[in-house]
């Protein structure tokens, strides 16, 4: 059993969503939200906002990232974004690896690796996304699915890098579809993942931050938090709206 960690990790992803009224507004009001103490919020908006991030999110609690970049330093890469780009305008956490990503875009493994790479060399801590469909879930076979997601991700990346890397694990057959994770489920697979960054990297079971995301709400925060290794969580649909968000960030411990 892991003692139980310092603090939790509220980590909204965006996506490819609210219009610029929209994002200065909902900005303004997370600015003033009040969060517990060591508890951490991160803000993934699309990337166009990072300068609005800036402006109004610098000189208060919450952290923000951008939901993709390319590892490249420069160059012709035409509508990528670089992580110099990036961290200039403030942001401190970059997301890898989200099954849109993955799916939508084609991203594989090795793209993966060289993105982590890349921020973890700038400074910029890295959200890892991992998570199996529902076929090998229905088929029990995503640990073997989840293990080769996280071997080919972090293939050359040493342990002191690795205990940067915030995990997130999230299912497919969850994100965006209402169909949470059942509590047990959520735990013996974060389990799952932490065991085996620890079999992948000695010793660093305890030193590893491992988020929940999947149709995570205001309804089901509560019960997804509280469960165990659940270091946190990384919220779609639910972090747009502010009563939802400010809600999911002001959990109830258990
Ligand atoms: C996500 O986009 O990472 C996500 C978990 O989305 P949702 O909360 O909407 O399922």
């Amino acid at each position: 059993m892991v003692k139980k960690l310092r603090n939790k990790i509220l980590a909204a992803n965006w996506k490819m969503n609210l219009n610029r009224l929209e994002a200065f507004s909902l900005l303004q009001k997370i600015s003033n939200m009040t969060i517990r103490e060591n508890d951490k919020e991160i803000v993934f908006v699309p990337s166009v906002f990072l300068p609005m991030c800036e402006e109004v999110l610098t000189n208060s609690c919450v952290f923000y990232g951008a939901q993709n970049v390319y590892f490249e330093e420069k160059g012709a890469f035409t509508g990528e974004l670089s992580i110099t780009h990036i961290s200039d305008f403030g942001a401190r956490y970059a997301l890898v690896g989200h099954s849109e990503r993955r799916n939508i875009f084609g991203e594989n493994s090795e793209l993966l690796n060289k993105k982590l790479k890349g921020l973890l060399s700038h400074n910029i801590t890295p959200v890892l996304c991992i998570g199996e469909p529902l076929k090998e879930r229905e088929n029990k076979t995503y640990e073997a699915f989840l293990y080769k997601q996280l071997k080919e991700a972090m293939v050359g990346i040493c342990a002191e890098d690795a205990k940067k890397i915030i995990y997130a694990y999230e299912p497919i057959w969850a994100i965006g579809t209402g169909k949470t994770a059942r509590p047990g489920d959520i735990k013996t697979t974060l389990e799952f993942i932490r065991n085996t960054l620890n079999y992948m990297y000695e010793g660093i079971k305890e030193e590893v931050y491992i988020l929940y995301g999947g149709s995570v709400k205001k309804d089901n925060i509560d019960e997804i938090i509280n469960t165990n290794h659940c270091d946190g969580v990384l919220v779609g649909g639910a972090a747009l709206d502010f009563d939802s968000w400010n809600r999911i960030v002001n959990y109830e411990v258990k």
